[in-house]
């Protein structure tokens, strides 16, 4: 597999934020988001087999483990590799920017997904059919670059009744918008979403990579 690197830190950005992860930040992405503070994942690599994954994973002695990007759906041994950590008895999450379709992955594991805002410019490669295969135990996120962001996506989750699905996350884009603004846009419309703020940006400088 093509892997740009693997690392320990903070989670971040799902109700797991806080807790001690290993990352394993797989190599490629399908999409070119305005806002990517990642574009070294689009081609920094190197070639690891599937079991050398997982020691160095377990070698970290943290029980949880997100598997992200760049897009790590992209690569097809991804789904051999997400059903062994399973095995391995740890939490797998996965950070999917929501182009792909995610029938294949081990129901054991945590889907955590972007659904795309215009501001992203991404957001017409959303994969809708992925919202019929979401868990309870699974989590959406809308990154909100502005006004008109936030407008569309309390439309899709009023569309498609997703704040009844599973956990949905409003993210302020960092340093695009204040959080205290979308605090207040989401009480006025007593959206059932819960506001998240990319806690590793507040940890470490918000350009460090490996965090
Ligand atoms: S999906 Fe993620 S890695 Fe890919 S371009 Fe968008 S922000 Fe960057």
């Amino acid at each position: 597999m093509k892997v740009c690197e693997i690392f320990a830190s903070i989670q971040g950005e799902s109700t797991y934020s806080g807790l001690p992860c290993v990352f394993v930040r797989l190599t490629g992405c399908n999409l070119r988001c305005s806002y990517c503070d990642t574009r070294y994942a689009y081609d920094e690599a190197r070639e690891m087999t599937g079991d050398e994954i997982v020691t160095e994973v377990i070698s970290y002695s943290l029980r949880l483990v997100e598997i992200t990007g760049g897009e790590p759906l992209l690569q097809n041994e991804v789904l051999t590799l997400i059903s062994r950590l399973n095995d391995q008895g740890l939490s797998v999450l996965i950070e999917t920017n929501g182009s792909i379709n995610i029938a294949d992955v081990d129901r054991r594991a945590t889907i955590i997904m972007d659904v795309k805002t215009p501001g992203s410019s991404m957001s017409e490669t959303l994969y809708a059919a992925n919202f019929e295969n979401l868990k309870r135990s699974d989590e959406l996120k809308f990154v909100i670059t502005s006004r008109a962001d936030y407008e569309w996506a309390k439309d899709v989750v009023t569309k498609f009744v997703l704040h009844e699905k599973c956990t949905v996350h409003f993210s302020p884009a960092y340093s695009l918008i204040q959080p205290s603004d979308l605090s207040a846009w989401i009480l006025q419309d007593k959206l059932s979403v819960r506001l998240n703020l990319q806690l590793h940006k507040y940890i470490y400088h918000p350009d460090r990579r490996g965090v």
